[in-house]
């Protein structure tokens, strides 16, 4: 493991332009640090480390454009209260608020919905300490180059200060959760996916059922959330061919730890170790977790509905497939799991996004699906993750920059048409690789290697 020199905690811009100069003079290279929540070495470094979480909160906002200037070091949930303040929003999240801003970009960070793009492409400018220490700001007409490669630019061009982000005025979503066998999921896939604004599914690789989440935003006047109303109703009602009617009220605060502390973090963290203890009970608890998911149905301000606690341990892998092959993906998950020798504890995830034109997203150019896979911390993985990595290669499957994989620039190269544009930027804004780390040689090569240089 990667042990840095030294830490460096810089509170201003000229605070973290003097880190990065400093730590040229000493010949040492530089990272910054996010959250943490990366589950590859992408913010590893044996020079210096810049913690950047004394750099936070929002510096400027314009409610009436939805324009708001964000320190690097904020983290989403932080973002997401001072958005809150402001009537504003981001339009689309993640499924957690730990990570920070730029880290949750700089890895390509998204949630779901077939017409909405990750977390990127709500950005409208970026601020980025380059490697000799300047100040640049870039967007789609001030080095549209450099903003093309750096909304996803896995820290390898410079140090992001300031992010305006693009934000909507805050909204209300419905949320709708039922269990679905997975059949019916996949049979339904494309409608579902274009008749909900945010469609996901979470299947256990043993189980017949799928649990189906939609989330539908609502209009402004059809419910405020904080307002005292009936009960969210427990059981979903509506077919799965429809979009859900809308829930009218927020989870009362006891259902919501009961649902997502005790159930979904408490319990199944016991049946995670149950696994651990006996593997071959496996197959069963999974099987057991797939027949007692529960439906729900409520509304709450969207961050409340993307965002939900996760505090068993795991590790992840994820790839971005072409949409339409991701029931091959599935079909070949469900026929080869059950053949492993090492059970899987956890689902599936599978969630959409909508293709986007930055230079190393995993959408760019294409609609895609996510498939992400997960195994309980302390069980075997690698068996699981290389099938996995198989199937999605097939598929041109492009992984998560800040998941498990095991791609190198060749393979890369061949999966981002920009890869060589992106190599090329780097080249000419870090040609000593002073933002190198080990990971960022693995994805794209050293710039100070002349057989690395792009052609
Ligand atoms: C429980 C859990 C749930 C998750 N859910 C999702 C999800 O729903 N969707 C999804 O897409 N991903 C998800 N992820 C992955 C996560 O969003 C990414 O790995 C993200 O990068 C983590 O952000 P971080 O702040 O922890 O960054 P870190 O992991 O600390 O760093 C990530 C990268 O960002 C770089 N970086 C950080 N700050 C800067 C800066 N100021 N300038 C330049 N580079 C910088 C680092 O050097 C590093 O390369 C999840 C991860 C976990 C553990």
């Amino acid at each position: 493991m990667a042990v840095p020199a030294r830490w460096s905690q810089p509170r201003t811009e000229a605070e973290i332009s003097a880190a990065v100069k400093d730590a040229a003079a000493d010949g040492l290279p530089v990272r910054a640090l996010g959250s943490g929540h990366s589950f590859t070495s992408a913010a590893a470094t044996v020079g210096v480390a810049l913690d950047l979480s004394g750099w936070s909160g929002i510096s400027a906002a314009d409610t009436q454009t939805g324009l708001v200037t964000v320190r690097a070091g904020t983290t989403l949930r932080t973002l997401n209260a001072e958005l809150s303040g402001l009537g504003l929003a981001m339009a689309n999240l993640g499924d957690i608020d730990a990570q920070t801003l730029a880290g949750a970009l700089s890895t390509g960070t998204h949630g779901t919905g077939a017409r909405l793009g990750g977390l990127a492409t709500q950005v409208e400018a970026l601020d980025l300490v380059l490697a000799d220490g300047s100040l640049v700001t870039c967007s789609a007409t001030s080095r549209p180059e450099l903003f093309a490669a750096a909304r996803i630019g896995l820290g390898a061009l410079g140090v992001i200060t300031s992010v305006t982000l693009r934000c909507v005025p805050s909204f209300t979503l419905a949320a709708d959760e039922r269990p679905v066998p997975v059949d019916e999921v996949l049979e339904q896939f494309d409608s579902l996916a274009a008749a909900n604004d945010h469609f996901e599914f979470y299947w256990f690789p043993y189980g017949r059922q799928a649990l189906v989440k939609r989330n539908n935003r609502l209009s402004p006047g059809d419910r405020d959330p904080e307002a005292p109303g009936s009960p969210a109703s427990p059981k979903a009602s509506g077919s799965l061919a429809s979009r859900p009617g809308s829930a009218v009220a927020a989870m009362p605060g006891w259902r919501r730890f009961w649902e997502f502390e005790v159930m979904e973090n408490a319990a199944f963290g016991t049946l995670c170790r149950l696994g651990r203890a006996r593997p071959s009970l496996i197959p069963a608890l999974n099987r057991f977790s797939s027949a007692a998911l529960s439906s729900r149905s409520y509304a709450d301000i969207s961050h409340r509905v993307f965002v939900t606690p996760r505090r068993v341990r795991f590790v992840e892998s994820e790839y971005a497939v072409p949409r339409e092959s991701l029931l091959h993906v599935l079909g070949e998950l469900r026929r080869q799991v059950p053949r492993l020798a090492d059970p899987v504890m956890f689902p599936v995830e599978v969630r959409v996004a909508a293709a986007d034109d930055i230079w190393l997203s995993t959408a760019y150019g294409r609609d895609t699906a996510y498939v992400a896979i997960h195994q309980y911390a302390g069980l075997p993985y690698r068996s699981y993750f290389d099938l996995f990595e198989s199937i999605v290669a097939g598929v041109a499957g492009r992984p998560h920059w800040g998941k498990m994989h095991t791609l190198g620039t060749e393979r890369l190269r061949a999966l981002y048409p920009r890869y060589d544009d992106f190599r090329r930027v780097r080249a000419e804004v870090d040609p000593e690789a002073r933002f190198g780390n080990a990971y960022l040689t693995q994805a794209l090569g050293d710039p100070r290697l002349p057989a690395d240089f792009p052609e």
